[in-house]
């Protein structure tokens, strides 16, 4: 097994990553050659414009967590980070001030930005970025993969009593920076995700690859954005490589970040099979869905049975991603359901 797509969210599916990656390099996954490709084709529906610069939290979060950048506690943004800028912009009382833009961080954005003015597309410049952080660490054998050049924004629908409609729509990164996904969310609105279309070199990752993994990433915003692009969710179904995913859910709840509110949002039960379900068994018609092996932790076993009768293949192991060797044993098991 040599090529590995992997359809990656911000931080569980870089820690995920981190933990596939460990696994490749040391042998601990059989059959996969040591120098495999793992291609991550990135949720960009988070992204956002701020104070004039391209945000891309999803791609960023895998960009430093990969290239050893990241900051461990926060899970997201540069480590030995400073917040200079963003004191500066809340003094002159430049809204938002609610998003998190430390120093560092906000190089990574200026180049994106300049080098989006200057025409080159989003996929181009992850490149160009990625050669200072995949590239010194992994060769060639990480490909860092926007899931669209195009402009694609999450927004989510929230009550709001002093509005005529009784909602208002916010930016995702409002909904979970700001709100704290406080709120129950009515709503998920991807605008631009319809007329989007995929990356430069995503379906034929998905179409070569020799085994797909859905991450323990966001079922809704991560994943669900991603196979929401126009002929992705296709080719995920037509590809001759298993599809393989991991729970995000454990023990009937997330591990952290919002899965619960969004999963509630669209009508999917907040369990481990639930989302197996949303999902769907892959049968080879789109309208079904797109797995054929699907690991819930052991807090679910009970789960698994359910699992199996809606025709995909179920297993139970731990599923915190808690170390590198710990995440790469998931990544083994996911494996070895479907080889
Ligand atoms: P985001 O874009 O930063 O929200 O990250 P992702 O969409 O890639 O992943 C977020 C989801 O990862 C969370 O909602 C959790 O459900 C899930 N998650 C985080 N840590 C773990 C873990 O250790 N194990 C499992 N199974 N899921 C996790
Ligand atoms: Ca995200």
């Amino acid at each position: 097994m040599h090529h590995i797509t992997v359809l990656s969210g911000g931080v569980g599916g870089a820690t995920f990553l981190t933990g596939l990656l460990h696994g490749v390099r040391h042998g601990l996954l059989p059959g996969v050659d040591r120098d495999a490709v793992v291609t991550v084709v990135a949720n960009t529906a988070d992204d956002i414009w701020l104070h004039g610069l391209k945000v891309c939290p999803d791609l960023d979060t895998v960009m430093y967590t990969l290239g050893d950048g990241i900051d461990h506690e926060r899970g997201w943004g540069r480590r030995d980070e400073t917040w200079n800028a963003k004191d500066e912009l809340a003094a002159y009382g430049v809204e938002p001030t609610w998003f998190g833009l430390g120093d560092r961080d906000l190089a990574t954005h200026l180049v994106r930005t300049q080098m989006l003015d200057a025409g080159y597309p989003l996929s181009q410049v992850t490149e160009a970025l990625c050669r200072r952080w995949l590239a010194p660490v992994y060769g060639d054998a990480v490909r860092l993969l926007p899931m669209s050049d195009d402009r694609v924004e999450s927004h989510i629908a929230v009550a709001d009593a002093d509005s005529p409609s009784g909602r208002r729509v916010v930016h995702f990164q409002e909904y979970w920076v700001r709100l704290h996904a406080a709120v129950p969310a009515e709503a998920v609105v991807v605008v631009g995700l319809e007329d989007s279309t995929p990356g430069p070199g995503v379906i034929d990752a998905i179409t070569d690859a020799d085994l797909v993994v859905i991450p323990p990433s966001n079922p809704v915003v991560s994943v669900g954005t991603i196979l929401g692009v126009p002929r992705v969710r296709e080719a995920v179904v037509a590809t001759r490589a298993p599809v393989v995913g991991l729970s995000p859910i454990v023990g009937g709840t997330h591990v952290r970040g919002m899965a619960h509110q969004l999963l509630t949002s669209i009508g999917v039960e907040v369990s481990a099979g639930a989302v197996a379900r949303h999902y769907g068994a892959r049968t080879g018609d789109p309208e079904h869905g797109i797995l054929d092996g699907w690991l819930v932790d052991t807090l679910d076993e009970g789960e698994v049975a359910g699992v199996r009768e809606a025709g995909i293949a179920c297993a139970a192991v731990p599923l915190l991603m808690t170390s590198p060797d710990a995440t790469a044993a998931m990544a083994a098991a996911a494996l070895s359901l479907v080889s």
